[in-house]
This record gives C-alpha cells, sequence and structure tokens, in this order.
C-alpha cells in the first residue's frame, strides 16, 4: 500500500502537486494551511470550507498531526519544554522561551544526533533518525498551546536535537512552511537555523530560504575545536571560515551568528577572546556567548563569572559586538545542550 499523505510534510506548494496527484483540487492546500497553521484547527470536521468528501479523507485515510505531547516541564523563568511522541514512538524536545518583546520557540530536527560534540547531552544520545518535516512544522503547532495568554510564537530556532544541515530537504521544506504567508507567516528574519559547520551544506540552505544563520563556533584553535566539536577534523577553521567569507546573502544588516559555549579551563582564556576578531575578520559577525550548561555526561563547567566578564570585554574592547545567552530553564534541563532523552 501507497504510504498515505502527511499533510504536513509538504510545503503550500509540494501539497498542491500532491492534492492534484490524489485527485483534489490544488487550492485546497492554501485552505489547508490556514486551518493548520493560521487558525490551529486539526479536526477535519471544523473544517467547513473543505467538503465532506475531503474532510472525510483527512480524518481516515491521510495524517494530520506528526507528535503527541508526552511531557511538560515549566521552568521558574517561565520556559516551557515539552517531551514529544512521534508516531513511531521516538521522542523529541522543544522549548518555548518567553521574553519581553518575543516568544521564541527551540526545535529539533532529528532523533539525537551524529555529530557527538563533546559537551553537548544530545550529542551523548547518538543519532536515531532524522525527523519528518510533519514533525519539525507539529512543534510548532504542539507547543502553541503552552504560549503565555495565547501570545503567538514569534520566532523559531532551528536549535534543538539534532544537526539541522544533516536533514536539509526536511529542513527546508519546514522553513516554507513558517514564512509562507498562508501558513505561519513568520518573516524570514525571525527564523534562525544553527549549524556546527557543515561546510558544504551552507551556501545551499541560504541560497533556498533568507534565514539567519547561526554557527556554533566553540573555540579559536583547530587543537581545540578538534576536541568539542569532531566534524572539525573533516571541516576545520579555515574552511568553516573562508565558507563563510565567500557568502553573498551575509551582511553587516544580516550577519553570522557565532554560537560560543564558554567552558572553563578549555576555550575561555583571554588569548582566545583575543584571537577571535582576527579569525573573524571580513565576516559580518554577532558573538553569542554562552556559558557551559552542565549535566551528567559532562565533566565540562561554566568558567567563573571574573571569566566570563573578561571574555566578554576583550571582544567588546576589540569592537565586536557580542552579547551573553543566559541560558533559559537550567532548572528543567532545558538550556542549550541539555536536551537529551533516554529510554
Ligand atoms: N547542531 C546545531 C544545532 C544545535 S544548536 C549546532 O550545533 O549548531 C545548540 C547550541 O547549544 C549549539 O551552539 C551547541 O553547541 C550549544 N550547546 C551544546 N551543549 C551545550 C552546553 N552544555 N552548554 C551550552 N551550550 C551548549
Amino acid at each position: 500500500m501507497a504510504e498515505p499523505l502527511h499533510i504536513k510534510d509538504h510545503s503550500i506548494e509540494g501539497l498542491r502537486e500532491r492534492l492534484a496527484a490524489a485527485g483534489e483540487r490544488p487550492y485546497r492546500a492554501e485552505q489547508l494551511a490556514a486551518w493548520l497553521y493560521r487558525r490551529g484547527v486539526e479536526d477535519p470536521d471544523q473544517m467547513t470550507d473543505l467538503g465532506q468528501a475531503l474532510r472525510e479523507r483527512l480524518g481516515s485515510e491521510w495524517g494530520l498531526s506528526a507528535l503527541e505531547v508526552e511531557r511538560v516541564d515549566r521552568s521558574s523563568d517561565g520556559t516551557c519544554k515539552a517531551a514529544l511522541v512521534a508516531r513511531d514512538g521516538a521522542r523529541i524536545e522543544s522549548v518555548l522561551i518567553p521574553e519581553d518583546d518575543r516568544l521564541t520557540l527551540c526545535v529539533s530536527t532529528q532523533v539525537g544526533c551524529a555529530m557527538a560534540c563533546s559537551f553537548c547531552a544530545t550529542g551523548f544520545m547518538g543519532f536515531r533518525r532524522n525527523l519528518r518535516t510533519g514533525e519539525i512544522v507539529d512543534q510548532v503547532c504542539r507547543m502553541r498551546a503552552f504560549a503565555p495568554e495565547g501570545r503567538p510564537i514569534s520566532n523559531v530556532v532551528f536549535m534543538g536535537m539534532g544537526e539541522p544541515l544533516l536533514n536539509l530537504p526536511a529542513v527546508l521544506e519546514a522553513v516554507r512552511l513558517l514564512v509562507h504567508p498562508k501558513a505561519f507567516g513568520l518573516a524570514p528574519r525571525r527564523v534562525t537555523v544553527s549549524t556546527v559547520g557543515v561546510v558544504p551544506r551552507i551556501a545551499e540552505l541560504l541560497a533556498q530560504v533568507p534565514v539567519n544563520l547561526a554557527v556554533s563556533l566553540h573555540a579559536t584553535t583547530d587543537a581545540v575545536r578538534d576536541r568539542l566539536v569532531p566534524l572539525n577534523r573533516r571541516y576545520p577553521l579555515a574552511a568553516l571560515l573562508g565558507a563563510l567569507r565567500g557568502l553573498e546573502t551575509v551582511t553587516p544588516r544580516r550577519p553570522v551568528f557565532f554560537e560560543y559555549t564558554l567552558i572553563e579551563g578549555v576555550n575561555d582564556r583571554s588569548e582566545d577572546a583575543e584571537r577571535l576578531p582576527g579569525l573573524l575578520h571580513g565576516i559580518p559577525a554577532k558573538v553569542n556567548l554562552i556559558p557551559m550548561n552542565p549535566h551528567p555526561d559532562s565533566p565540562y563547567r561554566p568558567p567563573s563569572e571574573v571569566a566570563i566578564d573578561r571574555f566578554l570585554r576583550i571582544l567588546a574592547g576589540r569592537g565586536m559586538t557580542v552579547t551573553l545567552r543566559r541560558s533559559r530553564g537550567p532548572d528543567i534541563q532545558a538550556a542549550c545542550g541539555q536536551l537529551a532523552l533516554r529510554g
């Protein structure tokens, strides 16, 4: 039997084609997107403009939702983490982060991760499988229910479990739904895709969708980065930064966001801070410092407040745009690098 049509696996354009192939009218794609993504309605019986026959197909033959909420944890700072279960039983996590002026959702792109970064809890899980497009966008659909006072999700960051660029086709289809005016309708600048540095896929991503690019840097020498990010042995700093330098879409108005997890005694010395501006020379950049969030699988610790402050001041003193990301939700293991599910 042919695999049933999973509606959320497709961009609106892709869904038009698939509906036509299934004998439905292509414009039903826009109507379905309005129900599912704009109005947040999942029950076919409520989709009053679709016609009885199509509603029945949606109810019996085709799949609408991809994930179920298994468990929700709320942090004292308002951050909300959910464990979500896919149809095959795979579990992932999403994190909803309320701030004054925005409501950000951090989505996962894979079950586990193959990158094995030595400080990241997801890295210790190993890789299970890629998520489908529907499983990526359904994180937005499910997590909307936990928004404070019904606020809309304003930003989506691909910074949950997994390496987005190793699941690029599904990620691209998901981004297309996020930014399509008839689907979620987010401005592309409100979507950020983070990569550990899968060099050959970076230009491809930006050529397809005008999202923000974040790059997990974490070190200023190959010796240190090799230890933290095993992929660095394949794409060392010169290759990574060289590729970023050649990107036409990166401009001062659309810089690269460099994530730098500060780890005590590993990458937090003054020499590291002093090396960074020269390393990033020629790349419009914003540096985001993230003090290491500890977890049981890793021996690494965050630097002292004094060391963090020193690092930040050196960068700012060299004219770099630098921010300190105080991770949200550490009390519920929802902070950067703490996403992992066992069992
Ligand atoms: N695989 C992609 C997407 C994940 S983003 C990437 O690596 O960019 C998650 C971010 O949290 C990455 O920058 C990652 O390096 C960082 N991170 C991982 N473990 C962390 C930890 N224990 N403390 C702080 N940041 C961590």
